[in-house]
C-alpha cells in the first residue's frame, strides 16, 4: 500500500486524548494514515519571529510523521487572515459584499502555497499519493506540479463551491480554477458544489464535464465527486449515551427545570445565520403563548476570528440582540435564551444535544455542518429530539428526510418548524431519526475518508 500525505492548514496534535475528544475528522484522517504510513503537513499555528522560519518541526507518533512549520508574521497576516478568510471564505459563502480584495494579500496567498510545496519537497517520496485539503491550499498541486511531481494529489474542499457569477467577481479566479484544475481528484461537500464547479469551468470555456464523475481543463482530465463528510457516528452515539452523567449536563438539566430546550452549537460566523435564528426564536415565541415560559434556547457560540473586523462586529450584534430579546420576553423567573459566547468539549455537547428537544441548526451557507450530524446521533433512540435544519447547509442534502427542513431568511417559517418539532407526536419522532441514523450510521466519517482515497488511488 502507497503511502499517504496530508496537507492541511492546521494539523491535530498528535493524540494524547482519546477519540471522543478529537474531532471525528482527525480521528478519521490519523486512522487512515496509521493504516498506510505517511506523513501529516501544516501550519504549526505560529509565528516565525524572524523573516524565515525555522526548519520543519518533525513529530513521530506510531506510522504517522507530523510536519509542523511556523509562517511568517507577514505570511499569516496576508495568506490566513487576508485572503483565506477575508475573500475565499466569504466568497465561497456567497457573501462577494464581505469580500475585501488586495494585492498583497492575493499574492501572499500565492506565496505561502509555494511555500508549503517547498517544504514538503524533500520528504515526499515517487509513489507517494498526497491528500491536500481545503481552502487555504487550493494551489498546493499546480505549484508541487511545476516543480515536476508527478504524484497522484487529491484536494478536498470543506466549503460550499459558489455558481460561476459569484466566483467570477473574484479577481483571481482563473488561477485558483487552475489551481484546482491541477488536481487528479478534487471532492466537494455535495453535488450542488460540484454542479457550481462545473458551471464555473463551461462559463469562461476553460473546460468541461465529460461524464462519469470526469472533468477537462487545461488539456488534461481530472476526476470530480461529491463526498460528504461525516461524525464517527456509532463512537458519537456512544459517547453522548454516557454524557448525561456529566457534572455540568446534570446542573444543566436541573437548571432548566422540565422546560423544553432547544440548543443551536455554532462558532460566531456570519455564515451560521445567528441573528436570523435569534429573530426566529422571538417569533415562536412571541407567536405561540403556550410555549412561553416553558422553553429555553441554549445558543453555544465559541468566538472564532476576532482579528478579522466583520467577526468582532458580529460578536457585539449577536450579544446585543440576544440580551434584546430576553429583556422583552423574559419575566423574573424565566430567562429564554442563554447565550454561551465559550467554547464547551465535545462530551458536554454531547449531553446537551441529548437534552435537547430540538437541534437548530439554521445556516446561511454551510459545506456541510457536523453539528446536525452530532445532534441526531446523540439522542435517545427512545424519545429522540428534532432537528431543524436551514436547506442551505450541506448536511440538508443528506438528511432531508428526517430533518424539517427551513429558509433561515424565512423567520415566520423557522418559527413555525420550531412549533411543529417541539409538538411532533413520538412515532413521528421517532421516524424521521431512524431515517437520519441510519443514513449516518452508513456513511460516517471512515466511510468518507475510504471512499475519497478509493476515488484518489483506482
Ligand atoms: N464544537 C465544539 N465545541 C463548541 C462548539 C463546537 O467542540 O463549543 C465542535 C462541534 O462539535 C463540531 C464542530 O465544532 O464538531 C463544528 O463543526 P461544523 O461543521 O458544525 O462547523 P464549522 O465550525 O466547521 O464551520
Amino acid at each position: 500500500m502507497t503511502r499517504l500525505v496530508i496537507v492541511s492548514n492546521r494539523v491535530p496534535a498528535p493524540a494524547k486524548e482519546g477519540a471522543a475528544s478529537a474531532g471525528g475528522l482527525a480521528v478519521a484522517l490519523k486512522a487512515a494514515l496509521e493504516e498506510r504510513g505517511g506523513i501529516w503537513m501544516g501550519w504549526s499555528g505560529k509565528s516565525s519571529e524572524n523573516d524565515e522560519p525555522g526548519p520543519l518541526a518533525l513529530t513521530e507518533e506510531g506510522k504517522i510523521t507530523f510536519a509542523l512549520t511556523d509562517l511568517t508574521g507577514k505570511d499569516v497576516e496576508e495568506y490566513y487572515y487576508g485572503f483565506a478568510n477575508r475573500v475565499l471564505w466569504p466568497i465561497c459563502h456567497y457573501r462577494l459584499d464581505l469580500a475585501e480584495y488586495g494585492r498583497k494579500e492575493m499574492a501572499g496567498y500565492f506565496r505561502v502555497n509555494r511555500f508549503f510545496a517547498h517544504r514538503l519537497a524533500p520528504l515526499l517520496r515517487p509513489d507517494d499519493v498526497v491528500w491536500v485539503h481545503d481552502y487555504h491550499l487550493i494551489p498546493l498541486a499546480a505549484e508541487l506540479r511545476q516543480m515536476g511531481f508527478k504524484n497522484r494529489i487529491g484536494f478536498f474542499l470543506h466549503i460550499p463551491w459558489p455558481p460561476a457569477d459569484v466566483l467570477y467577481t473574484m479577481p483571481v479566479h482563473e488561477e485558483i480554477m487552475h489551481g484546482l484544475a491541477a488536481y487528479d481528484l478534487v471532492g466537494f461537500q455535495t453535488d450542488h458544489d460540484l454542479e457550481n464547479f462545473a458551471g464555473c469551468l463551461r462559463r469562461e470555456d476553460m473546460g468541461d464535464a465529460i461524464g462519469d464523475g470526469r472533468f477537462t481543463a487545461n488539456d488534461k482530465v481530472f476526476k470530480g465527486g461529491a463526498y460528504g463528510i461525516s461524525i464517527e457516528t456509532a463512537a458519537f452515539a456512544e459517547f453522548a449515551k454516557k454524557a448525561g452523567s456529566h457534572h455540568l449536563v446534570q446542573r444543566a438539566r436541573q437548571s432548566i427545570k422540565g422546560r423544553d430546550l432547544i440548543i443551536g452549537v455554532d462558532r460566531l460566523d456570519y455564515s451560521k445565520g445567528i441573528t436570523q435564528r435569534l429573530d426566529a426564536f422571538e417569533r415562536f415565541v412571541v407567536n405561540n403563548p403556550a410555549h412561553q415560559r416553558n422553553v429555553t434556547y441554549l445558543q453555544i457560540t465559541p468566538k472564532s476570528r476576532s482579528e478579522v473586523p466583520e467577526y468582532e462586529q458580529m460578536q457585539r450584534t449577536v450579544a446585543e440582540q440576544a440580551g434584546r430579546v430576553n429583556g422583552a420576553l423574559g419575566t423574573v423567573d424565566w430567562v429564554p435564551i442563554r447565550y454561551i459566547n465559550r467554547s464547551v468539549s465535545r462530551p458536554v455537547l454531547a449531553g446537551l444535544y441529548r437534552l435537547a428537544k430540538v437541534g437548530l441548526v439554521t445556516p446561511l451557507r454551510d459545506g456541510m455542518n457536523l453539528v446536525a450530524k452530532e445532534y441526531v446521533a446523540a439522542q435517545d433512540p427512545e424519545d429522540p429530539g428534532v432537528l431543524v435544519l436551514s436547506r442551505f447547509a450541506g448536511a440538508a442534502r443528506e438528511l432531508k428526510r428526517g430533518a424539517l427542513l427551513v429558509n433561515p431568511y424565512d423567520i415566520e417559517g423557522t418559527a413555525n418548524a420550531l412549533a411543529r418539532a417541539l409538538n411532533m407526536p413520538l412515532e413521528e419522532r421517532r421516524e424521521r431519526w431512524q431515517r437520519m441514523m441510519d443514513y449516518l450510521l452508513e456513511y460516517d466519517v471512515s466511510r468518507w475518508c475510504n471512499d475519497f482515497l478509493k476515488d484518489l488511488v483506482d
